[in-house]
């Protein structure tokens, strides 16, 4: 039987949240049922929320950094059981047949349909974790290792995974002792910091926050910190890094970062400011300069990580709020005010933490 759901949803480009009961699908046989206990809450919810993207459709629920408890599986399901903790995040159904999804990529599938803002196999839209429960095909639900609290394992399916593969993609993991640089000092870039210092490299924060370096260097690890306002912070450290990660939500250029690379470096940009990032061909050529870029992951590759988190204890900085202050989180992440990622309490295990 299809069953009803609270969750907290954005009805017009506010972005303001309220709660809101909708239908999920029955649990099918390849499905999980989940009740969800956190929901980490990303830049992109408020991108999506407020409608910056241009593609949002409302009512809206958020939310894909979604950890819970299995209440139910189907006859099709050998991977989880009841009572198990699993994860879910961007990716709610992909073709499963083409070559991208039989080579773990399955997350640049071309019918690859988000967990929310997207369409479901029945036509309906998906709705995300800023909810009670949902349902999840199997394929798409990773196990969170025993020793990983559940609050801070939710921002791995988003912010964690993310800055994982753009890392991983462009063999940052491979050898250590790289010159690393990470833009923007929020939920993503924390999480960079963290992946670069655990896998051995040298660390410099690009940020716009000068209140933002102590914490960078004495909590977070980094080695060094760039004001990128400041011109003559910006020149001294021209030609310094290996590799830069671009993890800024505002527009932008990238004309000062690219200055920042070596000859043969790259940038690897997994932000998504709504506007298009304008860029300066002549450094890229003259420094044989690479711009790519990377969405999430696949679900190999989050289990892969969330299983390294778990043996080094690898966890994201958090907040947790109560979905009564799901907005004054969201007011916060505009003002460009957390520390360093807000997760929904949803199934109210911390209460008392308010
Ligand atoms: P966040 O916590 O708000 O962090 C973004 C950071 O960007 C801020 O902390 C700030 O760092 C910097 N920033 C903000 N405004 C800026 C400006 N005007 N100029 C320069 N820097 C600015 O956001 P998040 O959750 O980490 O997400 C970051 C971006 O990644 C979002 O666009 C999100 O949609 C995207 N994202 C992409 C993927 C993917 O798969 N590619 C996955 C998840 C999220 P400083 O204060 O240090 O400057
Ligand atoms: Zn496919």
């Amino acid at each position: 039987m299809a069953q009803k759901v609270l969750g907290w949803a954005a009805h017009d480009d506010s972005g303001k949240l309220r709660p809101f009961i909708f239908t999920r699908r029955e649990n099918g046989i390849n499905d999980v049922t989940i009740k969800i206990m956190y929901c980490g809450m990303c830049r992109t919810d408020v991108h999506f929320a407020r409608n910056e993207w241009g593609n949002t459709t409302y009512p809206i629920v958020p939310g894909y950094e979604i950890v819970g408890i299995i209440t139910k599986v189907g006859s099709n399901v050998g991977d989880f059981k009841i009572g198990d903790r699993v994860g879910v995040g961007y990716v709610s159904h992909t073709c499963l047949k083409c070559e991208l999804c039989n080579n773990s990529k399955e997350n640049y599938c071309d019918q690859m349909r988000p967990v929310y803002n997207g369409i479901a196999s029945d036509g309906s839209v998906t709705y995300g974790g800023y909810s009670k429960m949902i349902v999840a095909h199997h394929r798409y639900c990773v196990h969170i290792p025993k020793n990983l609290p559940m609050d801070r394992a939710a921002p791995l399916l988003g912010a964690g995974i993310t800055v994982y593969c753009a890392m991983k993609n462009s063999n940052i993991f491979e050898c250590p002792g790289k010159q690393i640089g990470v833009i923007g000092l929020g939920g993503l870039g924390h999480m960079a910091i963290k992946f670069g210092k655990a896998f051995g490299h040298h660390v410099t924060v690009i940020s716009t926050s000068p209140s933002k370096e102590k914490l960078a260097k004495d909590k977070l690890g980094s080695d060094d910190f760039i004001l990128s306002t400041n011109p003559t912070q910006m020149q001294w450290s021209r030609r310094s890094l290996d590799f830069i990660l671009d993890t800024v939500s505002a527009n932008h250029s990238l004309g000062p970062y690219i200055e920042l690379l070596k000859v043969d470096g790259t940038l690897a940009i997994v932000g998504e400011p709504p506007k298009p990032i304008d860029f300066p061909s002549t450094p890229l050529i003259y420094g044989k300069k690479t711009i790519k870029g990377s969405i999430i992951g696949s679900v190999g590759e989050i289990q892969e990580m969330m299983d390294l988190c778990g043996k080094y204890e690898i966890l994201p900085d958090i907040e947790v709020v109560t979905p009564k202050r799901i907005n004054e989180a969201f007011d916060r992440l505009l003002r460009n005010d957390v520390k360093f990622r807000f997760v929904l309490d949803i199934a109210g295990d911390q209460a008392s933490r308010l």
